[in-house]
């Protein structure tokens, strides 16, 4: 792809919207100019809405499996091209943008597949000395509008968990794609119109936050609005939006627990890949290595040898494993962080040093349990290091957080990775993976401050987008 500028619409149900106001997208690396976005005015804001409710178009299940399969092949087509977008919009590195566009087409892919499940149930009545000889049925009923709203950390996929189980399941959607990343996400709307999708049903805009976006959450004519971003955008929300579904993906603080019994090789493995993929910008990133005390310094040496392998530089190079974050006044709160930590007696073991939004990889060791760095969600290559005393003190660090988004536990100890699963409250606990490991369609979702317990991933999302009817027949 060339480095010319975009210049693109925003998207009201399929009908691209030139306008004078226009949000500019810069290259975190270099700072150049990436593209820009037409922003949508509150005069738009009922077209939107009431192109919306008036599609005629509802598409059946075998319709909506062909739309999503359709784009998923003209994404994998396109996919160099969409992996240079998400370069120049987020400053990642080409491994993890082609990595995303992979994840984005299994996305399309199990909701083709969901779209053509009837998933409904029936219940005998004559079950009990009250019940009578009827059956009642279940159907899911499609929500009548959606607004989605997304963050910047995974351009293309986080869009796409939005807009396919909306397509499977036959919602209109309105998405406000993070300012930060919005051309990935105009983009991928493309496909999905050149796939067959109906132009009413989905509208891809960026607009102002107060006359724009809170009207939508507000409006009562929206039945859901699901959100992936921080905490205190997403407690926000719920108040703005009074009585409607809501689905909150929050912020995160992983842990990662090593015990004393930990395969080493992989306990480094997993500490390095789960704090420093996509240049550590990711919901479920390792943010606390738990480390115990009997193996610690074993650990620490070889954690800091591995680390030196992840080059940080040009995202474009094919030997960078760390590209930028996001923005430079974000790398600026890391690196503070990080002299704020070791103002209180922590020491940077590897990396610390910045250029721009360039952050190295660096290893932190003997955080205080209370450092900002640990306390709050440090999203960026940071890997504070904690010793603990054993297997209830870990369990005990992991869980003195307001956050409860994933977890991991690196043992060979089934007994000890089964307590790990019962007693860590967040929403996945992985047991010799990174926090987090997923696959496209199982369950995802925290609790705490990263959630309300509402669950997305392909087959869950789908299931929140529709409301279940009953009716019963004599039998
Ligand atoms: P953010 O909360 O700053 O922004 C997210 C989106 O909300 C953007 O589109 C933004 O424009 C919009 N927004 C901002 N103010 C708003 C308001 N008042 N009303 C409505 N929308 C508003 O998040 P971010 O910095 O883009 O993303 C990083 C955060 O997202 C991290 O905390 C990360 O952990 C979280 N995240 C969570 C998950 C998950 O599944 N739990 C996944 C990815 C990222």
């Amino acid at each position: 792809m060339s480095d010319t500028p975009l210049n693109l619409p925003s998207y009201i149900c399929g009908e691209a919207i030139h306008t004078d106001s226009k949000l500019s997208v810069y290259y975190p690396y270099d700072h150049s100019l990436t593209g820009t976005i037409s922003q949508i005015s509150a005069d738009h804001i009922e077209p939107m809405i009431t192109g919306a409710l008036s599609g005629s178009s509802e598409l059946n299940r075998y319709d909506r499996s062909q739309v999503l399969t359709k784009a998923r092949d003209i994404l994998l087509r396109r996919s160099d091209e969409f992996a240079h977008v998400i370069r120049l919009e987020s400053g990642l590195c080409m491994r993890e943008t082609h990595y995303e566009v992979g994840r984005a087409a299994d996305v399309l892919q199990f909701a083709a597949a969901e779209a053509l499940k009837d998933d409904g149930q029936i219940f005998s009545c004559d079950v009990s000395p009250q019940g009578k000889q009827r059956k009642i049925f279940t159907i899911r009923e499609p929500l009548k509008l959606a607004l989605a709203i997304t963050p910047f950390n995974h351009p293309l996929n986080q869009v796409a968990h939005k807009i396919a189980p909306a397509i499977a399941a036959g919602v209109p959607v309105l998405v406000k794609p993070s300012d930060k990343t919005p051309l990935t996400a105009v983009r991928l709307a493309e496909v999905l119109y050149e796939a067959g999708l109906p132009r009413s049903l989905m509208s891809v805009f960026v607009g102002d936050i107060e006359t724009v976006v809170e009207p939508l959450i507000a409006d009562e004519r929206i039945e859901l609005v699901t959100f992936t971003g921080g905490t205190a955008v997403g407690k926000r929300i719920s108040k703005t939006a009074g009585y409607k579904k809501l689905c909150l993906e929050l912020g995160g603080n992983a842990p990662l627990i090593v015990l004393d019994d930990a395969d080493m090789e992989m306990a480094v493995k997993l500490a390095a890949e789960g704090s420093f993929r996509n240049s550590g910008q990711r919901c479920t990133a390792v943010k606390r290595l738990l480390i115990h005390e009997k193996i610690k310094n074993e650990f620490v040496e070889r954690f800091v040898e591995r680390t030196k392998s992840y080059i940080a530089g040009d995202p474009a190079s094919p030997d960078t494993l760390i590209g930028t974050v996001i923005d430079e006044a974000s790398a600026k709160t890391l690196e503070a962080r990080v002299h704020k930590a070791v103002a209180s007696g922590a020491k940077v073991l590897e990396g610390g040093r910045r250029e721009g939004a360039l952050l190295e990889p660096t290893i932190i060791d003997d955080v205080p349990r209370d450092a900002e760095m640990i306390v709050e969600e440090s999203f960026g290559p940071l890997a504070p290091i904690i010793t603990v005393a054993d297997l209830d003190d870990a369990i005990a660090v992991a869980n003195d957080s307001k956050f409860g988004l994933s977890s991991g536990v690196v043992t060979n100890s089934l007994p000890a990775a089964l307590e790990c699963v019962r007693r860590i409250r967040t929403g996945t606990v992985n047991v010799n993976e990174v926090p987090g490991y997923r696959i496209e369609c199982s369950p995802f979702g925290g609790c705490k401050d990263s959630g309300l317990g509402v669950k997305e991933g392909v087959i869950e999302a789908i299931k929140f987008m529709s409301n279940i009817k009953t009716f019963s027949l004599p039998w």
